[in-house]
């Protein structure tokens, strides 16, 4: 691998008590091109701009995906990513759905070895800090043919993530029109354009007070898929109910880590499709005591209530949350603060 080192850190510019998701990048990324059938040798170089051709192929046929982990801190500056091998799995796994060449698998892992020793100074030490690593790849052939690019770009790029105040009660809308993915579609790939076509929905759910959206099957928008860009979990008394996986979920490291911890903890779980109807049925019983979404971004996020035909449904607040109870048993693994009896803790050698 090559390496060009900035010739001086952004760092110092950096106020880190008052960083926004996703905003700041650090000095470095992660640059591999497919070009004339394989992939070159990497290289690191210093964070810049790309230059494209206008007829690019990622822009007219939106051929890219990507993926979000995390690196973390703990107490001895000692650097831990929290199962690697899932996203590299998964980007791959994602782009033989769009048709991308699979990336090596020692070419994934130096890069982000190298990119973390060169940006460790980036991630602050302390539970809720950490740095937020988004690999990506898109096609980068010029040419307006609609077919497979024969070029492609593989590129790591960090940003530093406090632990933020999500600012009050989330409330979710249930698609009752527009679907995030369909069987045999790429819903269960992390595409660029999944994301692109939940924009518009979502921003009509703000418009009538929902911060996100539970997504539903695209055939009779009846059982409940994913919340927004997140898997989802409902408690139904005490067992923890989830969606399975199939081509219209992503098949999320959290969402599968949460049901592990679970499972160690002695709560019940159930992996099944979970229906509209049941999610009524129970809030009136007063069963349903809990629902959150699952991701890497913010692990667990509560969810107040949800809209559905015009009418809001808000649960009940809890003491002895599942939610919060999760999310400190994966995020004390995540920053080496307990065991880890699952051996998800992949160490960065930073000397
Ligand atoms: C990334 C993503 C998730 C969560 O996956 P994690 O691996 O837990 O971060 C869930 N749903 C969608 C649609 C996603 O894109």
């Amino acid at each position: 691998m090559n390496i060009i080192k900035a010739q001086k850190s952004k760092i110092s510019s950096v106020d880190f008590e008052n960083l926004k998701f996703g905003e700041i990048f650090t000095d470095h990324m992660f640059v591999c091109d497919f070009i004339d059938g394989k992939w070159n040798t990497p290289k690191i170089i210093p964070y810049q701009s790309i230059q494209m051709d206008p007829s690019s192929s990622v822009l007219h046929y939106g051929q890219a995906v990507f993926e979000g982990m995390k690196a973390y801190k703990d107490d001895e500056d000692c650097i831990w990513l929290f199962r690697p091998d899932q996203n590299y799995d998964r980007i791959n796994k994602s782009s033989k759905r769009l048709s991308i060449p699979e990336f090596p698998k020692e070419y994934f892992f130096e890069g982000l070895e190298e990119l973390l020793k060169l940006d460790k100074d980036w991630i602050r030490k302390g539970i809720g800090n950490s740095l937020y690593i988004r690999p990506f790849v898109f096609a980068s052939q010029a040419g307006v043919q609609a077919s497979a690019s024969n070029a492609y770009k593989f590129i790591i790029i960090c940003s530093p993530v406090a632990s933020y105040y999500s600012g009050g009660d989330v409330y979710v809308q249930v698609a009752e029109q527009y679907s995030r993915a369909a069987s045999g579609g790429v819903g269960y790939a992390k595409a660029a354009g999944n994301y692109a076509a939940q924009f518009y929905p979502t921003s009509l759910a703000l418009k009538e007070g929902y911060q996100q959206i539970i997504w539903t099957d695209a055939n009779k928008h009846e059982f409940l898929e994913e919340a927004g860009t997140m898997n989802i979990f409902f408690r139904i008394n005490d067992t923890l109910i989830t969606t399975p996986t199939s081509d219209r979920i992503l098949d999320g490291v959290t969402r599968k880590s949460i049901l592990k911890i679970a499972e160690y903890l002695g709560i019940k779980t159930e992996v099944r499709p979970l229906s509209i109807h049941e999610l009524i049925s129970s809030e009136k019983e007063g069963i349903l005591k809990e629902i959150f979404g699952a991701g890497t971004a913010v692990v667990v996020s509560p969810i107040k209530g949800f809209g559905y035909q015009n009418k809001k449904y808000i649960l009940e607040d809890i003491d002895d949350s599942f939610a919060s109870l999760l999310k400190e048993k994966i995020v004390n693994i995540q920053y080496n603060q307990v065991e880890d009896p699952f051996q998800w803790r992949y160490e960065v050698k930073t000397t």
